[in-house]
């Protein structure tokens, strides 16, 4: 059960989140460093080097970006 309105992404949805272009592990890199939850930061996959921004807790998935490819 989850309070209404709960927005961060807590960091234990990486154990089930996974790379959506090669299923390889993400890791979070996180602007506010500590943080039991992201709230603006980034998903990275190092297996295929895509990020994904996590703005608001929302992890976008939409909008990979590869650094300029
Ligand atoms: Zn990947």
């Amino acid at each position: 059960m989850k309070p209404d309105g709960y927005k961060a992404m807590n960091k234990e949805i990486l154990e089930i989140l996974a790379c959506p272009d090669c299923k390889g592990d993400l890791r979070i890199e996180s602007d506010e460093e500590g943080a039991a939850e992201i709230v603006n930061g980034r998903l990275i996959c190092d297996t295929c080097g895509l990020f994904f921004p996590v703005k608001d807790g929302i992890p976008n998935f939409l909008s990979p970006d590869s650094g300029g490819a």
